[in-house]
């Protein structure tokens, strides 16, 4: 059992995370049929072009402000209520515009659900702002411009979402630029739906210190090299993974290859109620199906606070939080 250990996580989509039931009151809130797409058993998709739709349609959902600050609350408090310490919420201010709230409303609503969380529960959160790379390189650097721009002290990342298959990451290149200079965490979808150059790309192109999924450079041993070298951290979210079939099941996911192979990992629930996962199961999948041990766990929490895009007052006091309850010194590599 994984429930008592303390766990963080720095890879999760906000409107991924809507709670089913959340989900269900919005709905008669607005007056709108999720019966195609919502069943007792949760959100209901067949294949990646099914999920998308189904997850616009729980996006148009959350409409104002309000709803934005319930939506992230309410995931907070569901992550607290694991033992979770530390989240990134990954966000697209853009998706505020196409709604018709504007990006400055729906940020704020993030920011008061993140608020009210840590009131209730002491969790802390930041927000990573996300460039959509399918809506083309001007959007994308649109997104980061809006992130630079904000200088609202919960945004502290920048990340890019999206078809992995759509143009070469140069294209978006002006836009990580832009976002490091605003002296913001970088941080790139890569690896997942795409092989290996993927991954290669991001690293020659955008100098991440963090890639989301990352999990397919097991396919080429000299890039597994570089990211160890490197100190890299993949965000690996193995529900997401067996679920979009990435991998076919959990004995053939790469993670634990990866880490024996030196290449700092940490565990994520990406979207989690549309993968029928959570961070808790996650966690629990670490443990049971793919037979981490206890300490080794931690030892991945340890690497999602280190890697946290977060100031380092926040980053020690998270770090001694994690020491204490696992008795670790923090010094040897777990
Ligand atoms: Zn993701």
């Amino acid at each position: 059992m994984t429930r008592h250990l303390l766990k963080a996580e720095i890879h999760c989509h906000l409107e991924g995370a809507a709670p089913p039931d959340l989900t269900r009151a919005q709905a008669q809130k607005y007056g709108v049929d999720v019966s195609s797409i919502l069943d007792e058993n949760g959100y209901v998709w067949s294949d990646f072009s099914a999920f998308l739709v189904c997850y616009d349609a729980v996006a148009s959902l959350f409409r104002t402000a309000d709803d934005y600050a319930k939506l992230t609350e309410s995931y907070l408090a569901e992550l607290a209520a694991v033992n979770t310490i530390y989240s990134e919420i990954i966000v697209s201010p853009d998706h505020g515009d196409r709604i018709g709230l504007g990006a400055d409303a729906y940020l704020a609503g993030v920011c008061d659900g993140i608020h009210a969380a840590r009131e209730a529960t002491g969790i802390e959160a930041r927000i990573i702002v996300t460039g959509e790379r399918h809506f083309g390189p001007e959007r994308v650097i649109a997104a980061a411009q809006y992130a630079a721009r904000a200088r609202n002290p919960l945004v502290t990342g920048f990340n890019m979402a999206g078809e992995e298959r759509m143009g070469r990451v140069a294209d978006y290149a002006r836009a990580f630029d832009i976002a490091r200079d605003a002296g913001l965490g970088l941080t790139i979808h890569a690896g997942e739906v795409c092989g290996a150059s993927s991954v290669r790309d991001a690293l020659d192109v955008v100098r991440p210190s963090r890639i989301g999924h990352g999990v397919r450079a097991i396919e080429d041993t000299a890039l597994v090299e570089r990211l160890a070298e490197l100190g890299t951290v993949l965000e690996v979210c193995p529900g997401s993974n067996i679920a979009l079939k990435v991998f076919p099941d959990f004995d053939s996911h790469s993670l634990r290859a990866l880490k024996a192979a030196g290449v700092r990992v940490c565990l994520n629930s990406d979207d989690p109620p549309f993968f029928r996962t959570s961070l808790a199961r996650e966690y629990e999948i670490a443990s049971s199906a793919m037979g981490f041990s206890d300490a080794e766990i931690n030892g991945m929490t340890r690497t999602a606070i280190e890697a946290a895009f977060v100031d380092e007052a926040t980053r020690v006091r998270l770090l001694s939080r994690l020491d204490a309850e696992t008795g670790d010194d923090g010094r040897k590599p777990a």
